[in-house]
């Protein structure tokens, strides 16, 4: 199917297949500098978070986009006397996604395939079937029992990122796309489409597209990026959680795939800024944009970012995704061009003067 992919899938396909923890970013971090190679200025903070300048006026108000690299994975904490490999989980995870799941050991040495052990359900009693594992008793096997070759051929060490292990691929009419770790990629991914679209184009300020470190445990990331991009508007780029599958009632979560990115109301770790989140409002109405609105109960980058120095306008929009924190996300390719869009039409209207109007 990959191959059938336009330039804005194929760069997806490759931001959500390679690996990126928290503080193991690297490999989106190249992702990102060869993608946006000589649109702008490229900028590191001193954790990993890149930055991307383009200025379309050097004097115009500081823009900044941010999408966080990380996904969620688990770290390598013991190795046993046996080659199995116990571990800990770097971002949240809910047990009962995890048991019998392909995942890749990133060691020194190469990459290896392993699977997180479960029990045949001919061994498990009444009682165990019906209460998940938890993820302290369970272990990835590596397809040994010899230690030493876990340790020495394979290299594996303490600290070692293990990955979800999940192939990128389009399902139904070929605009919905499954994957690993569009949380965070499809913002990743919309912040350098976003910088591309702009090439070429006037806008009235400087842009700074951002792509931050570690916000899987805890905005890390966008807490430094912020004395880079040192913003007088931000928008937080990340996925949004839709609810249109059995089991999840519409006041839980009422986005759905294929119905516009989702503009976030509330979240816990930001009310959204009132000027800045109407005039998202207006620019998708006047521009015939779909926009959702709904709440999220997490927190992203934007609960860091607008509260950097005296606080920056900030709001969060989402693309809205299913499955989020598994080995198999899903989001519509509609709603991805379309948070690209309205980026664009944001980015094009603020200028000195509609930034000064955002006062409060
Ligand atoms: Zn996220």
């Amino acid at each position: 199917m990959a191959d059938q992919l336009d330039e804005r899938g194929q760069l997806l396909s490759d931001l959500t297949e390679a690996p990126g923890l928290p503080g193991y970013e690297g490999e989106i971090r190249d992702i990102f500098k060869r993608a946006v190679d000589g649109i702008g200025t490229l900028e590191q903070d001193g954790i990993g978070s890149i930055s991307c300048r383009k200025d379309g006026d050097a004097n115009g108000p500081s823009i900044m986009l941010a999408g966080h690299m990380d996904e969620v994975g688990w770290i390598v904490r013991h190795i046993t006397d046996d080659g199995y490999i116990k571990f800990s989980p770097l971002g949240g995870w809910w047990n009962q996604v995890m048991l019998a799941q392909r995942v890749t050991v990133h060691t020194r040495k190469g990459h290896y395939t392993g699977v997180i052990g479960s029990k045949p359900p001919h061994l498990l009693t009444g009682d165990q079937r019906s209460k998940p594992v938890e993820i302290k008793d369970m272990y990835i096997d590596m397809g040994t029992t010899d230690s030493a070759h876990v340790t020495e051929e394979m290299g594996v060490h303490i600290g070692d990122p293990i990955v979800p292990q999940s192939s990128f691929e389009p399902l139904a009419d070929g605009k919905v796309y499954l994957g690993k770790a569009f949380d965070n990629r499809a913002a990743v991914g919309a912040v350098i489409e976003t910088l591309k679209a702009l090439d070429g184009v006037d806008h009235p300020n400087v842009v700074h597209g951002v792509g931050t470190v570690m916000e899987e445990v805890g905005l890390r990331g966008a807490r430094t990026s912020s004395w880079i991009a040192e913003p007088d508007v931000a928008f937080s780029l990340d996925v949004g959680i839709a609810g249109d599958v059995p089991g999840i009632e519409k006041h839980e979560a009422n986005q759905r795939l294929g119905d516009g990115p989702a503009l976030i109301i509330y979240d816990h770790s930001i009310i959204p800024h009132l000027k800045l989140r109407d005039m998202v409002i207006d620019v998708a109405r006047e521009e015939d944009i779909p926009l959702q609105q709904d709440f999220v109960m997490g927190g992203t980058d934007g609960g860091a970012i607008h509260q950097h120095r005296s606080g920056v306008p900030t709001v969060t929009i989402c693309v809205p995704a299913r499955h989020i924190h598994s080995h198999t996300s899903m989001i519509h390719r509609d709603d991805y061009d379309n948070i690209i869009a309205l980026l664009v039409a944001l980015i094009r209207r603020l200028d000195t003067e509609t930034v000064a109007g955002l006062e409060l």
